[in-house]
C-alpha cells in the first residue's frame, strides 16, 4: 500500500492513499470462494458458473463420417491421383442414421452428410463432382481422386476422455452445447450469490416521483441492480434508507445472515450526514480506502457477520466505474470464476495528455475502429457526476498516475460490453 497521507477535508482523519493494484490485489484475497453448488439441466445453464470439470466418454464423432452430400467410393490403388475419369458401380445407399455394407473395390455407395462412411470406402467425393450414368446405376468422375476426401475421423473433434469444460467458466451458448454433444444432460453449478444492496442520501427522490428543491432522482439503485442482475447475483433491494445511524444499522442487521455481500452507494465519506462507515463499524469491520484513482476515491470494504460489505462512493460515475474495477472482480471471485479480473485491450489515444496528474485516471472514450490500433475519443465531460458519458462512451483508458504524453500514446482500454456482463 501506498503510503502516502492525503487530507480528506475531515479534520480528525487522514487516510492513506492506497493504488488501484494494491486494492484489487487486496478484494480478491479477501473474496470467499463459493461452495454450494447444484445441479442444472442444460436449458438452464446458461450464465451459470461451472463447478466441476466436464470430461467426456465418447469419442466425437464416434465413427468415420461423411463431410458431404456424395458418394463413398472404394478407390483402387492404381486409381490413386491418378488423371482421366473413372467410372463407379452405386452398391449402397447410406442416409444419416443407418450403416451401410461394404463396399468393393472399384464401386461406391450414395451418402449423406453424417452418415458412417462404410467398410472398404476409402474417399467421399461430392455429388456436384460426380455425374450419374447409365440410368442412375453409376457415377463418373473426371477430376484426380485423394484417399480420405471429405470423411471427418472418429474423434475427430473429442477423444473420450478429454476434459471438454473447465471449472470456473461462466456458461456460455457454445459450452452448453459441446457438453450436449458428448451426452451430458446436466451440470454442476455454483448457486447464486445473495447481495443485499441500500442506497443512502436524503435528498434521493425515486424516479416516477416528484422533485422537491435540492433532491436529485436515484440513479445508483438501478445501476447497482442491474448491474447485480447482469452478473447472475440474486438482488435483495432494500431502497432507500435515512440518513441516520439507526436506519443504517437497521438496514445492515436485516441483511447480514441471509446475503453473501452487502452493497450500498454513497455515505462512504466522512462527513457527519455518511453513517455507512460507523455502522459496518459498529456491527463488523471496515476499511475505508481512499483510492488513488479518477472517479472513484472513496471505497468502502469490510464484513458484518458473515456477509461481505462494498460501499461504492454516491457520485454515479464514481460509483459504476467503482463497480466495474473492483466489484465486479471480487463477485467473480466469489461467484467461483476462474478469470475472475477484467481484460483489457490496446488502442491509441486520440488526444494529448499535457498535464501530469497524482491519480490513476479512467477515462470515458470511444473507439474509433478504423485504424489499427483503434483511436480512442474522450467524452468532453469526464466529471463523476456526468451519467452521459457512461452511455456515450465504449469503454474506459487507463491513464497512469504522473504521466503526460501525445497523441498516439498506447493505453489499457476496458470495453464496457464486456464488463456490463
Ligand atoms: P455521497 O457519497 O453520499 O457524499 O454522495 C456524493 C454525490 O453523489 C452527491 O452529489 C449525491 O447527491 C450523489 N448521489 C449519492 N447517491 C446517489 C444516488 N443513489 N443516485 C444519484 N446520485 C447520488
Ligand atoms: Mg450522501
Amino acid at each position: 500500500m501506498d503510503n502516502q497521507q492525503v487530507d480528506c477535508g475531515c479534520d480528525q482523519v487522514v487516510q492513506p492513499l492506497m493504488s488501484t493494484t494494491d486494492a484489487l490485489d487486496f478484494l480478491l484475497n479477501a473474496a470467499p470462494k463459493n461452495t454450494n453448488t447444484r445441479s442444472v439441466a442444460l436449458d438452464d445453464a446458461l450464465g451459470q458458473i461451472l463447478a466441476s470439470d466436464v470430461c467426456s466418454s465418447i469419442n466425437v464423432p464416434g465413427f468415420d463420417n461423411s463431410a458431404m452430400d456424395g458418394y463413398a467410393i472404394n478407390l483402387k490403388n492404381d486409381q490413386v491421383n491418378t488423371p482421366g475419369g473413372f467410372t463407379f458401380d452405386i452398391t449402397d445407399r447410406i442416409p444419416a442414421g443407418s450403416t451401410g455394407k461394404t463396399i468393393n473395390p472399384g464401386c461406391c455407395a450414395r451418402i449423406f452428410t453424417g452418415a458412417p462412411t462404410p467398410k472398404g470406402a476409402n474417399t467421399v467425393i461430392m455429388q456436384e463432382e460426380c455425374e450419374l450414368i447409365d440410368n442412375d446405376s453409376k457415377i463418373e468422375i473426371y477430376r484426380p481422386i485423394s484417399l480420405n476426401e471429405n470423411i471427418r475421423p472418429m474423434g475427430n473433434d473429442i477423444t473420450n476422455g478429454d476434459v471438454i469444460l473447465k471449472t470456473g467458466i461462466k456458461l456460455r451458448p457454445q459450452d452448453i452445447a459441446l457438453a450436449a454433444s458428448v451426452g451430458v444432460d446436466t451440470l454442476e453449478v455454483f448457486d447464486k450469490i445473495k447481495v443485499g444492496v441500500f442506497f443512502t442520501g436524503d435528498e434521493l427522490v425515486d424516479p416516477g416521483g416528484e422533485l422537491k428543491d435540492g433532491q436529485i432522482f436515484n440513479s445508483n439503485r438501478y445501476t447497482l441492480v442491474a448491474l447485480l442482475n447482469n452478473m447472475g447475483c440474486e438482488v435483495v433491494n432494500l431502497g432507500n434508507v435515512e440518513d441516520t445511524l439507526d436506519s443504517t444499522c437497521n438496514a445492515l442487521e436485516q441483511l447480514k445472515s441471509s446475503c453473501d455481500l452487502i452493497m450500498t452507494t454513497g455515505g462512504v465519506s466522512v462527513g457527519e450526514e455518511d453513517h455507512v462507515k460507523p455502522a459496518v463499524e459498529k456491527l463488523g469491520n471496515l476499511n475505508l480506502w481512499r483510492i488513488k484513482m479518477k472517479p472513484g476515491k472513496p471505497l468502502a470494504f469490510g464484513n458484518v457477520g458473515d456477509s461481505q460489505f462494498i460501499g461504492l462512493p454516491g457520485n454515479p460515475v464514481s460509483a459504476m466505474v467503482t463497480f466495474l474495477l473492483f466489484a465486479r472482480p471480487f463477485i467473480r471471485k466469489m461467484q467461483g470464476i476462474e478469470n475472475c479480473t477484467n481484460n483489457s485491450i490496446k488502442v491509441a489515444a486520440n488526444f494529448n495528455w499535457n498535464k501530469s496528474k497524482p491519480r490513476r485516471e479512467f477515462i470515458r472514450v470511444r473507439l474509433d475502429n478504423s485504424t489499427t490500433p483503434a483511436k480512442a475519443d474522450q467524452y468532453p465531460k469526464q466529471g463523476s457526476d456526468v451519467l452521459s458519458s457512461m452511455v456515450w462512451a465504449d469503454g474506459l483508458i487507463e491513464i497512469p498516475e504522473k504521466t503526460t504524453f501525445n497523441q498516439g500514446e498506447i493505453l489499457k482500454f476496458y470495453p464496457l460490453s464486456e464488463m456490463m456482463s
